[in-house]
């Protein structure tokens, strides 16, 4: 392989020391409410990975799991008095809900300030206008952090996103948007995808879709952050063809440890930022 592995767990373990380090000192410590609501594997594993991360970081957190058929006024009463109890820095509600619920609804209701996840309309917001001190969404944050370990000048680049949803794709292309690159988001129906991938200097895949990027897609020496989780006869792959990708561009991460580690990372560190914002004085 002659590309630099982006080794996203290291990165991610120097980022969660850094968090227990400073966090050794604090009292009361940063408190993260975490929202489980029904029996879906993967959310419960998702949810176990996070509270074990906060708590090797030294993060306290209280969970609250709700059956599949909780009523929306009850989630609706958790999140208004977590918003109200100031010993709670970072509210996060694992998606998705159950069909029944309206998951725009509870998430608008999460205070901003409180918003570890930046899904509220208002940390999307400020991230579309730059404002700083947004709350980024923990993976979209990780794929940037990634992408600044490679040194790479952003200025004008082309920036190809595979992947258009609210969690990974929109905001990972408005954050390379800010620093300058010049971006093209894709989708289920973009045409000649090979084609546009093929001009990325910088290309984030996200669309869930087991090795679609082949190496006769890539630019030589190009950036490629692998987003995607799939599984090919039970083995964990990315969105990109990875051995042969690998041979051709510059810098690429690896699946698993690329993103995922980072997207843990990134919540505790925003629930970190949440508690400093919320008690200055
Ligand atoms: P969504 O299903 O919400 O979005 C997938 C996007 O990919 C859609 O915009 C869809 O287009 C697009 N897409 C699907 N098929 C194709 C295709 N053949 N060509 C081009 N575009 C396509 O997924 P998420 O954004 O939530 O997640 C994407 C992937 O990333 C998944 O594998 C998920 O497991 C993984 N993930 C990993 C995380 C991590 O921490 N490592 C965190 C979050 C997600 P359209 O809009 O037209 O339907």
């Amino acid at each position: 392989m002659t590309a630099v592995l982006l080794d996203g767990k290291q990165l991610a373990a120097r980022i969660r020391n850094d968090i227990k380090q400073k966090i050794t000192h604090l009292v009361p410590t940063p408190h993260l409410a975490v929202i489980l609501v029904g029996n879906d594997d993967a959310s419960k594993i998702y949810v176990h990975n996070k509270l074990k991360a906060a708590a090797e970081t030294g993060i306290k957190t209280t969970l609250y799991t709700f059956d599949g058929n909780v009523s929306e006024t009850e989630l609706c009463e958790l999140i208004s008095k977590l918003n109200l109890n100031s010993d709670i820095n970072g509210i996060m509600m694992q998606l998705p809900l159950p069909k029944h619920l309206n998951e725009l609804k509870l998430l608008n209701l999460i205070n901003p300030e409180k918003d570890v996840d930046g899904f509220h309309p208002i940390n999307i917001g400020k991230l579309q206008n730059g404002t700083p001190g947004a709350v980024i969404a923990a993976t979209p944050k990780g794929i940037l952090r990634l992408l600044e370990e490679t040194h790479i000048d952003f200025a004008g680049k082309h920036a190809v996103i595979i992947g258009r949803s609210q969690i990974v794709g929109k905001p990972a292309a408005m954050l390379l948007l800010n620093k300058d690159c010049t971006v093209t988001i894709c989708h289920s129906l973009t045409q000649n995808l090979s084609e546009i991938v093929k001009s990325a200097d910088i290309l984030v895949t996200a669309c869930g879709c087991p090795q679609l990027v082949k190496a006769n897609w890539v630019k030589n020496g190009a950036c490629v952050v692998d987003v995607g989780i799939n599984r090919i006869d039970g083995k964990l792959c990315g969105d990109v063809d990875f051995i042969p990708v690998a041979e051709k561009v510059a810098f690429i991460t690896p699946v698993p440890g690329g993103v995922g580690p980072m997207t843990i990372a990134m919540l505790l560190e925003n629930t970190y930022e949440a508690y400093l914002k919320q008690t200055k004085s």
